[in-house]
């Protein structure tokens, strides 16, 4: 097996132990990321030298402090909604196609602490809003289990980096799904932690109520490892929690015996494709077979939460986004005769923005403005906490929730992008999450007919990430789909 296939745990320890060098390990991502992505497109930048620098760096140190290190040496695509010094981080967006952050967001420089090796930042709807990648101002990303269907988004290039085994992890963000969903499409596994629990400091913000930089990667092991570098209390971010941050991977005991699973059961009578169905309760066959116990439970609002998001969200993207303006950073439409300062900001601004965010802008602008705050946001806020209030009902009795990650499986490029609508309902199973602040997984669980991943998530606590990882985990032990591997053809002299 050739290190572009390890995880990071295995890596990590390989590197520790000097049987590999980091820099072999990054020159075999490089060089899949060199035979892949011309067609895949999971990535937006690559700097090789940057990457050779930052190994060569790590295969100096001491043996000692390699091995007390918990992702040494382990490569990691970052999503370009998140700042890494030096590099380019355009959001997927035109407006800021020049912006290179001087400074790294703070998941980066514990990442980096802990000895991992950024490889490249990953394409994704711009500013994040989307569910296919396609919003992108850049370049398509296509799904390794079949090239003409998306990824799912936004976080779409790493989930892509992970599945085709460009990058043993990733990082990515869930405002609304977007670490989940494209998990799911993409075969691999996406963790989106508790609001709260990673800062959020250099992050490129879309909506700040909602959003959390999360984990792909290809076992919960990892997601664990992961988790466990980026969370906790952050002076650069006063929502980011004081909560103790646990040993995740050391929660992973495989034993899930006496957890009680709920499944909200009507919310799945409709519109769920039947395949996707079929591997979801199969799975639930296989955690009953470990010992837990299944109930249903009912989110009586959960049927609110698709208009109650995108009220929430359009409203504060609306507001972020205000930060645009062709003055401070980003993109300045050229200056036409008789320009003056206003019709600098409308031309940058309809210049930078892609349709996507428009509409969002519009919407978010709309649904604040005086006379329809009421009626809208308000509303919405106050619908947002009956969501809310369904889960902390539903954990009284159960551990976690579990529903599919998404009610189809990745769709065809191009079959969604002129019916916002239609766009939206793919995140009908994530989008609640993200509103009651909670913690949720998704973990492969099958294949539809046509050999698409199905993702199912698991839905916790407050904090409670280490049940999660643990039920994953457990679930991981006895099944193989997390195994399986997209049969990507290599562009430049491979097989076939
Ligand atoms: N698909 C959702 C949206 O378009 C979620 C995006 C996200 O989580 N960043 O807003």
């Amino acid at each position: 097996m050739s290190p572009h296939e390890w995880t990071a745990r295995e890596i990590r320890e390989a590197v520790a132990a000097g049987r590999v060098s980091a820099t072999e390990i990054c020159q075999s991502c490089l060089s899949r990321i060199d035979d892949l992505d011309r067609e895949l497109g999971a990535f937006l930048h690559v700097d090789h030298d940057r990457v050779a620098a930052r190994a060569r760096d790590i295969d100096q140190w001491p043996a000692e402090r390699r091995a007390a290190l918990p992702l040494c040496g382990v490569p990691i695509a970052v999503k370009d909604v998140i700042c890494v010094s030096g590099a380019p981080a355009t959001a997927g967006s035109k407006t800021l196609e020049t912006f290179v952050p001087p400074y790294n967001a703070t998941v980066i420089a514990r990442l980096q602490a802990a000895g991992a090796i950024v490889i490249g930042k990953t394409n994704c709807d711009e500013f994040a809003m989307g569910s296919s990648t396609e919003n992108s101002a850049y370049r398509v990303t296509r799904n390794p289990w079949r090239r003409d269907a998306i990824p799912g988004g936004s976080s779409g290039g790493s989930a892509v980096a992970v599945g085709a085994r460009m990058a043993p992890v990733a990082l990515g963000t869930d405002t609304g799904g977007s670490v989940r969903q494209p998990a799911a499409l993409c075969g691999v596994v996406g963790l989106k932690p508790t609001y709260g629990r990673v800062s959020r400091y250099g992050l490129i913000a879309f909506a700040s109520s909602l959003d959390q930089i999360g984990p792909f990667s290809r076992t919960a092991h990892d997601a664990a490892l992961v988790l466990t570098a980026i969370a906790g209390a952050d002076p650069q971010d006063s929502t980011a929690a004081p909560e103790e941050v646990p040993d995740f991977a050391a929660a992973l005991t495989g034993d899930v015996r006496g957890l009680t699973i709920g499944v909200p059961r009507t919310l799945l009578d409709q519109g769920v494709d039947p395949d996707i169905l079929r591997s979801f309760d199969a799975a639930l066959e296989t955690l009953r077979g470990l010992g837990v116990t299944l109930t249903d439970i009912q989110l009586p609002h959960a049927q609110y939460a698709i208009p109650t998001y995108y009220l929430v969200a359009t409203a504060e993207a609306s507001s972020n986004l205000a930060r645009y303006d062709g003055v401070r950073y980003g993109f300045r439409a050229p200056a036409d005769a008789g320009t003056d300062l206003r019709r600098m900001y409308e031309r940058t601004r309809a210049q930078g923005f892609g349709a996507e965010v428009k509409r969002r802008i519009m919407l978010g602008t709309y649904v604040l403005s005086a006379g329809y705050y009421d009626a809208y946001y308000l509303k919405a806020q106050k619908v947002r906490t009956l969501i809310r209030q369904d889960y902390v009902q539903a954990f009284e009795r159960v551990d976690i929730v579990a529903m599919p990650t998404s009610p189809t499986p990745a769709f065809r490029i191009g079959e969604r992008v002129n019916d916002p609508l239609q766009m939206y309902l793919a995140d009908v199973f994530t989008v609640g999450v993200n509103l009651a602040g909670l913690p949720g997984i998704s973990v492969p669980c099958g294949f539809t007919r046509d050999g698409l991943p199905a993702g199912l998530q698991l839905v916790g606590r407050m904090f409670d990430e280490a049940t999660l990882l643990r039920a994953a985990d457990a679930y991981e032990r006895v099944t193989e789909w997390w195994k399986a591997e997209p049969a990507v053809s290599l562009s430049s002299g491979g097989p076939g």
